[in-house]
Formats: structure tokens, sequence, C-alpha cells
């Protein structure tokens, strides 16, 4: 008989590191160990009742049944709304979609406008997921180191230096995960002005928008001007925002032949986002009074854990962390750490942490930041805390 096998593709795809690292750290916890798990994006609220009760009722009235591909009426009129208010866009009904999470969404983004062996730029640190998913679109990820001086965002000349013929698209995330930094208004025009006029794709994850500190805004290239309008694919979601991880709702807006090129792919893949959840994530997207008031006390929970986080690691001077502008992670480049405790790299000292301190962080190697470490402050403050104490105890040790 001849073997069964597994495609070549997925045997080198790798295992999602944030995710990853949850399941271990769960592995210890089932095991009867006491870990502080600040691995996994996830805010530790719970969704706000408010949008939970619109999900029930759509259930009790019977809205259990596929729809449109792209989405209902409510959700399409309700994400044109939305982006409107936040992005400064305007999109027409079938420039619009919603997905079973961004993650889907930018996968299908990248399947939509990639073929075999077309570039796409990352900028690192960059999130997990874009550099397995642009190799599963069959392209191929080429990677942009971003410094801290920019908050971690590509400068022009770093852009046009990594442009080839073979350019299809840019990955672009802010405000940003891992590291938390977000793009400036001056920085994205000058990113638009080494665009203007190519036929490079821009993939906008915009899904932090919500979360920001220190009065910084956040800037979408779709609205910069109609050139980058054009060529943005602009995706966010209600995972962050919202705490809405579960419910598993991406939010897209690009041109008719973007949309329509993903609307084919989701008629194929998932079908359609189940009408419940669309109609409860709509009613959070409209944000009344009730959303906007717990988005605004989940933020300030963010922002006091950040700033505890900035100050018990000034005492740890062989830490070095970038201060967040937005998002809710703090990165850190631990090299020091890693020296003194004559560890191989980052991944080494990621087991050490959740084996012998009992901390679940994720390494930066997958992030495309050797050296550094991704601290998740979407948990407790307590869980913060009791976290910091044991890398301190640890490091001392
Ligand atoms: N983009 C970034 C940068 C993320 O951190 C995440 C994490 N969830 C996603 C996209 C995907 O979010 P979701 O699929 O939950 O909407
Ligand atoms: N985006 C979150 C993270 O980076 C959730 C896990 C995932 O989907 O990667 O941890």
């Amino acid at each position: 008989m001849t073997k069964l096998s597994i495609s070549e593709r997925i045997i080198n795809m790798k295992v999602s590191a944030t995710l990853g690292m949850a399941q271990a750290a769960q592995k210890l916890k089932d095991a009867g160990v006491e870990v502080k798990v600040l691995s996994a994006g996830e805010p530790n609220f719970n969704t706000p009742s408010v949008i939970s009760a619109v999900a029930k009722q759509s259930i009790d009235a019977g809205k259990v049944h596929y729809t449109p591909v792209r989405g209902t009426k409510n959700i399409i009129s309700a994400m044109q709304e939305k982006f409107k208010r936040d992005q400064g866009v305007d999109y027409d009904e079938d420039q619009l979609m919603c997905t079973v999470g961004a993650k889907s969404a930018i996968m299908m983004a990248l399947d939509a406008v990639a073929n075999e062996g077309d570039e796409v730029i990352v900028f690192a640190p960059y999130w997990v997921s874009y550099f397995e998913q642009v190799k599963l679109a069959r392209a191929v990820p080429v990677v942009v180191n971003c410094q801290a001086q920019n908050n971690f965002m590509p400068s022009a000349q770093e852009l046009k230096a990594a442009i080839t013929s073979k350019t299809k698209a840019i990955i672009l995330n802010s405000p940003n995960n891992p590291s938390g930094g977000v793009i400036s208004l001056e920085q994205l025009t000058q990113l638009a002005d080494v665009l203007k006029d190519s036929s490079i794709w821009l993939i906008s994850d915009e899904i932090y928008e919500k979360l920001l500190f220190d009065g910084h805004k956040h800037y979408s290239p779709a609205a910069i001007n109609n050139d980058m309008y054009k060529r943005t694919i602009l995706i966010s979601g209600a995972s962050k925002g919202y705490a809405m991880t579960g419910w598993r709702v991406g939010f897209v807006g690009a041109c008719k032949e973007i949309i329509s090129a993903m609307n084919k792919l989701q008629g194929q893949q998932t079908t359609c986002l189940p009408e419940f959840i669309q109609d409860a994530a709509a009613y959070a997207l409209r944000e009344d009074e009730h959303v906007r008031n717990a988005i605004k006390s989940m933020n300030d929970a963010y922002l006091e854990r950040r700033d505890v986080c900035l100050e018990r690691f000034k005492t740890m001077p062989q830490i070095k962390v970038f201060k967040p502008q937005g998002a809710f992670y703090i990165w850190a480049d631990y090299s020091q750490v890693i020296k003194q405790k004559k560890l191989k790299d980052d991944i080494e000292l990621g087991v050490k942490l959740l084996e012998e301190a009992h901390v679940a962080m994720v390494p930066g190697t997958p992030f495309g930041g050797p050296g550094s470490l991704r601290m998740s402050i979407a948990s407790s403050m307590n869980d913060i805390n009791q976290a910091i104490d044991h890398i301190e105890k640890w490091i001392n040790s």
C-alpha cells in the first residue's frame, strides 16, 4: 500500500508559538503546578454583558442559520459606520465583509493577492502567524528588522531597501503585537510616499486600534490618501477591544476586487459567521454608551498594569523594556539574562522560566525578535505582580 502522508507545506509549518506556550502552561497547570500565564494575548475580562445579551436574544429569535458569506445587512452597515467613525474611511457595502476572526481575514487577504513565489514584507518584531501565513499562501516572507527608536515601526528607507520586483504586499500592524509600538502620522505618510504608484498591497492589521496609551492616536493607512485607500486591505476585529476572542469576529474593508476574492475564499472555506454572533458584533461596533464605558474601563486597567510593569522592571536593569504605546504586551530584551544564566537563547529562557519560575511568556524568536520575550498584560494585576516576583527571584537565584 502506498504510504499515507501529510503535505510538505503543513509538515514545514510551525505551530503557533503564542497558542503553543498557552498549551504548555496549561499542561503544567493540569499537573497541579501554579503557573502565572502571561503568554496568549487574550483579555482576562468577560465580553461586556450588553453585547452577550444581544447574541442571546438573537438565538432565541431563531437567528441560527447561514447568512450571506460577507455578512448580514446589519453587520455590514455597522462596519460602514465603524470604519467611518474610527478610521475616517468610507466604504460601500460591497467593500466590506466579516470573517472568522482577524486571523482568517489575514490568511484570506494573502491568498487573495499572492502568487507562488511573490514576496510579502513583514516588519520584525511581527505577530507570529504572519510568517507562517505568508508561506501557507505560497509566498515568500521578507523580514525587515525595525528599531526601538522608531517605535519598532519601519522607516521609509528600510521599506524601500526591502522592495523588489517580486514584492506583492506588506503587512503593517499598529498598535503592534508584540512590541506595543504605534505608528505616527509622520511615519505613515513617509511609508505612503514609498508605496505611491507601486503595485504593492498593504495589509493593515488594526486589531489593537482601541488599545492606546498616553494620548497616542491610531491612524489607518487607508485614510492617508486615495492611493493608500485603494491599496490598503484594512483588517480589524472584535477580539481585543471588545474582549471577544472566543466569538471569532474579524472585519475587513478594502476595494471591491479584494472583497470579492476573499468572499469567494470564505464561501469555500468557512461560509460565514453565525448570525447571532454577527448581531452581537454589530451591536459592539456601534459602540453605545455601555460599550464605550466597558472599553474605557478595560483600557484603564491595561494602562495601570503597564505602568506597574514599567516601574517594577526598573529595578531589573538586565532587562531592557520597551515602553508600549498601545496593545497589551511588554516586549523586553533579555539578552543579558540569557548571557548571565549561560543559556542558548530566548527559547531556552522561556522554557526555564516556565519550568523553574512557573511563568509563561512567549519567546521572541517566533516574533522575529531573538533575545526578547513577550509578556501579556491582559492578565490580572495580581498575576502580573506575582509573575514579576517569580522572574526577579529566578534571575537572582
Ligand atoms: N492580529 C494580531 C496582531 C493579533 O495579535 C491577533 C491575535 N489574536 C490577531 C490578528 C487575530 O485575532 P483574532 O483572530 O482573534 O481576531
Ligand atoms: N493574538 C494573540 C497572541 O498573540 C492570541 C493568540 C494568537 O492567536 O496568536 O497571543
